[in-house]
């Protein structure tokens, strides 16, 4: 089973929820940080990293010698990162996304593969879970390429010890976001009672619906502001399956890096509680599946 926890917007406490999620499942569990822009979820389970590598995307060097200025390369490319200006070849390595049409293309072979740097994956165990994440390079733009990668480590990860994967996703909603939730069985979207909240939530919901998969609100600081994110789950079909109150000692186990499940017994119930929701919603899901299935 995957989970991806997500959010419209950073500082919700969705590596809050995430962290906490993985200290209290019961299978074996491979807690992943898709947030390579700024991942933090190591603050929390404080891994020991065993291994880490850096992660390259395949990009075209050109052998001008070769070259006949066809342009057929830069006509493919749509992505501009290629691109032919009388008898001059230019070649935008940072804008290149890899998908190596261009090297496949030319009638000349003047294309061959170089690297472009996008950052590291490392791996390691935090207690009892085992733990994945990428770290985009300073200066890299495009996050996708690398977040591919540290999926693909993570599909063999999951080969090696069959378990379950709880993702702490980018914030937002643009394409890093959703490439992180796209392959998950139950996607939380953590929230705040707050209009921001509110916001952040609708577009959430609003850009991971068509994927279809179940989806619960987990509402953080609950207590704190309005009711409006209320009123928006109960009009929308949204289920509030966790709250976790507004709570000084929460902000200062955040603050300390701890684990919120560490704050009380209460809390630890809590979480819990909504491990025992996810697992079920993805069980019902996966009935669904079968007998849609049987049906077809
Ligand atoms: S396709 Fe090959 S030969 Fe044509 S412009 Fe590009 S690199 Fe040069
Ligand atoms: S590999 Fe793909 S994205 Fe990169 S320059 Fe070639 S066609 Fe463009």
């Amino acid at each position: 089973m995957i989970v991806a926890v997500a959010s419209g917007k950073g500082g919700t406490g969705k590596t809050t929820v995430s962290a906490a999620l993985v200290s209290v499942w019961e299978a074996p569990v491979i807690a992943t940080d898709l947030d390579v822009e700024e991942p933090n979820l190591h603050l929390f389970l404080r891994p020991e990293i065993s291994e880490t590598i850096k992660a390259f995307l395949e990009v075209p060097v050109a052998d001008e010698t070769r070259c006949t200025y066809c342009a057929q390369c830069a006509d493919l490319c749509q992505f501009k990162a290629i691109s032919v200006l009388g008898e001059t070849l230019v070649t935008f390595p940072e804008m290149c996304h890899g998908c190596g049409g261009c090297l496949s293309i030319c009638p000349e072979g003047a294309l061959s593969a170089g690297t472009r740097e996008l950052g590291e994956i490392s791996w390691g165990r935090a207690d009892g879970a085992a733990f994945l994440m990428g770290r985009l390079r300073v200066g890299e733009a495009m996050s996708p390429p690398l977040m591919r990668a540290v999926k693909g480590k993570l599909n063999e990860m999951i080969a090696e010890k069959s378990a379950d994967v709880i993702i702490d996703a980018p914030p937002g909603v643009s394409c890093p976001a959703v490439n992180a939730v796209m392959d998950a069985d139950v996607i939380l979207l953590v929230t705040e009672p707050t209009p921001f909240g509110l916001y952040d939530l609708k577009l959430a919901h609003k850009a991971f619906q068509p994927l279809g998969k179940p989806m619960g609100a987990v509402i953080n600081r609950a207590g704190l502001g309005s009711t409006s994110v209320y009123d928006y789950c109960s009009e929308s079909g949204v289920d509030i399956i966790a709250e976790i109150p507004y709570d000084p000692d929460i902000a200062k186990a955040y603050a300390g890096g701890n684990v919120i499940t560490e704050v009380s017994d209460n809390l630890q119930t809590l979480i819990r509680n909504l491990a025992t929701r996810v697992r079920s919603m993805a069980k019902n899901t996966a009935k669904n599946n079968v007998r849609e299935a049987l049906h077809d």
